[in-house]
C-alpha cells in the first residue's frame, strides 16, 4: 500500500496528534503544516479541540476488527467529512475532506478520519497499531515493508527483549548464542 499519498497522511497526523495529548497551538501547527495540510494555522481554541478530538482518534489505534471499523465510521460523522474536488495554489483538482473555507478544526477532523479511513478499506487494518510494551500507548501506522511492527520504538524494543531474556534466564531454559 502507499503511505505517501495526501490521504494516508492524514492516519499519521491522527497518530502524532495522539501521541502528543497536550501539545501546543504551535506545534500542532507545525505538524499539519509539514504534512501539507492546507492553513494549517491554529489558535488556542483550535489546539483545545483538536485535543479533545484526538481522544476518539486513539480508538482506531487500539481496537480491531469491526469495533476499529465501527469506531472510524462514527468518526466520519463526528466529524461532519463532506469531500470535495478542490483547486487552490495553482494544485491540479484534488480531493479535500471538507470546504477549502471550513475551520482548520473541521478540516482536520475530516482528514484524519479519511486517512484512517482509507488504512482500512485499503485491507491494511492491522497496519494502525498500539506499541505492545506494558505501560506505553504510543500508536503508529506501521508503514515497515512486513507490516509486523509491534513497538512504538527501538527503545520499547529493547525493553521488551531485555525482560524476555532475563526470564528465560531465570526458568533455565537455553539463550540463544546471539546473546538476545
Ligand atoms: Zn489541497
Ligand atoms: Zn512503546
Amino acid at each position: 500500500m502507499q503511505f505517501n499519498t495526501y490521504t494516508t497522511a492524514g492516519a499519521i497526523v491522527a497518530a502524532e496528534l495522539v501521541n502528543q495529548p497536550s501539545a501546543s497551538a504551535a506545534w500542532m501547527s507545525d505538524l499539519l503544516e509539514r504534512y501539507k495540510i492546507y492553513r494549517p494555522t491554529l489558535d488556542q481554541a483550535a489546539a483545545e479541540e483538536l485535543r479533545d478530538w484526538a481522544d476518539g482518534l486513539r480508538l482506531a489505534f487500539e481496537t480491531t476488527g469491526a469495533e476499529q471499523a465501527a469506531a472510524v465510521d462514527a468518526l466520519f460523522v463526528a466529524a461532519d467529512c463532506r469531500p470535495r474536488l478542490v483547486t487552490h495554489d495553482d494544485l491540479p483538482y484534488h480531493l479535500h475532506y471538507a470546504p477549502l473555507d471550513a475551520k482548520v478544526t473541521t478540516r482536520v477532523k475530516a482528514l484524519t478520519t479519511a486517512g484512517l479511513a482509507q488504512v482500512i478499506a485499503d485491507g491494511a487494518a492491522g497496519r494502525l497499531g498500539c506499541c505492545t510494551r506494558e505501560g506505553c500507548d504510543i500508536v503508529f501506522v506501521d508503514t515497515s515493508r512486513n507490516g509486523r511492527r509491534a513497538f512504538c520504538s527501538v527503545r520499547c524494543a529493547n525493553a521488551v527483549n531485555v525482560r524476555r531474556h532475563r526470564a528465560r534466564r531465570r526458568y533455565g531454559d537455553p539463550v540463544p548464542a546471539s546473546g538476545r
